[in-house]
């Protein structure tokens, strides 16, 4: 079946940034033929992108473990038992230590992580100064802090942010399932505040939690009917990490996740799509569909907060053996 036949309304449009994607439309997508899907993702992407780029971010945890939160695949909850210690918020000089090697490596966007339900507010200062200091090393700085208010979001642009990273997860429906102590209207507040700043969006979710098909489905029709879609959206498949309810959740079949990657990509045409957390298990064989069907951007570094991410050396390889290239800024 081509994807005329299969979509329910003209896919005339496809390839424009719509943001009144319905579940029906995101649904006939996931239900293509995998070489359909394929096909029109990666023409889509075209049309908005050079399919050799690649954006490479690194991401630093900022500030490790004792969360109050109590999100089923975070080994960083305090809730769970995985191993992982709560430091203290990284002081300012080292983090920018880490910013200098990871532009030396190639990185053109620095990610800062907090373990936080939402952030305090000296501690907003300090991080203010990271991006600052972050800023005048001349890379993109971008912060996951948790849930903000409007004045905290004012000031993070304030010092020079570039994108907030705050992820809707999963579909609405799904949400309560992997977390209770926040629930979704709370993260889309959040990410209004954080548009209301002029700071760009990166949100995404995690697929691969037991959220099924419908899971999958509604995560991106959310997305994708965001009055405007975010700029950066990650695709996570989901580590599971002894100690969190989520340890011994089935592994998704990779072509599933490869299909929303597809999905994500001609749904929400311009915004970059970020193959994230998942793939220190991935082939790189499935890496490699990840980029076909629209994927243009990948965390670069050993760790990814607390799980392990493939090494530089790996990532450039693959890259090289793809005639894949780093992305300008
Ligand atoms: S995902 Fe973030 S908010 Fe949730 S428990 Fe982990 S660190 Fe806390």
């Amino acid at each position: 079946m081509s994807l005329a036949q299969a979509l329910p309304i003209s896919s005339a449009g496809l390839g424009q940034v719509r943001n009144d994607w319905t579940r029906a439309e995101v649904r006939a997508l996931f239900a293509l033929p995998f070489c359909e899907l394929m096909f029109e993702a990666q023409r889509i992407h075209r049309l908005h992108f050079d399919p050799t780029e690649v954006q490479i971010s690194t991401l630093l945890s900022i500030k490790t473990g004792g969360c109050a939160e109590d999100c089923a695949y975070c080994p960083q909850s305090a809730q769970y038992d995985t191993g992982v210690k709560a430091e203290k918020l990284m002081a300012v000089e080292k983090v920018l230590a880490e910013a200098r090697a990871a532009k030396a490596s190639g990185a053109s966007r620095f990610c800062m992580g907090a373990a936080w339900r939402s952030p305090k507010e000296r501690d907003l200062d300090t991080v203010c100064a990271m991006v600052k200091g972050v800023k005048a090393l001349g890379m993109e700085t971008c912060v996951t802090l948790g849930m903000l208010t409007p004045d905290q979001a004012m000031r993070l642009k304030q010092s020079g942010l570039d994108y907030y990273n705050h992820n809707l997860d999963t579909s609405p429906e799904f949400y309560g399932s992997i977390i209770t102590t926040r629930c979704y209207q709370d993260r889309l507040d959040t990410l209004e505040r954080v548009r209301a700043a002029g700071i760009n969006v990166c949100c995404g979710g995690i697929v691969g939690m037991g959220e099924g098909l419908e899971g999958r489905v509604g995560m991106i029709a959310t997305l994708a009917s965001l009055s405007v879609h975010p700029e950066s959206v990650p695709i996570n498949m989901l580590v599971q990490v002894e100690g969190t309810p989520l340890a011994n959740q089935p592994k998704l079949d990779p072509l599933d996740f490869v299909r929303t990657i597809a999905v994500a990509r001609i749904c929400m045409p311009a915004s970059v799509v970020r193959l994230s957390a998942g793939r220190e298990d991935m082939s790189e064989g499935t890496q490699a569909l990840c980029f076909l069907a629209g994927a243009n951007s990948i965390f670069y570094g050993p760790k990814l907060l607390t799980t392990p991410n493939p090494g530089r050396d790996r990532d450039t390889a693959l890259l090289v053996r793809l005639g894949m290239r780093a992305m300008e800024r």
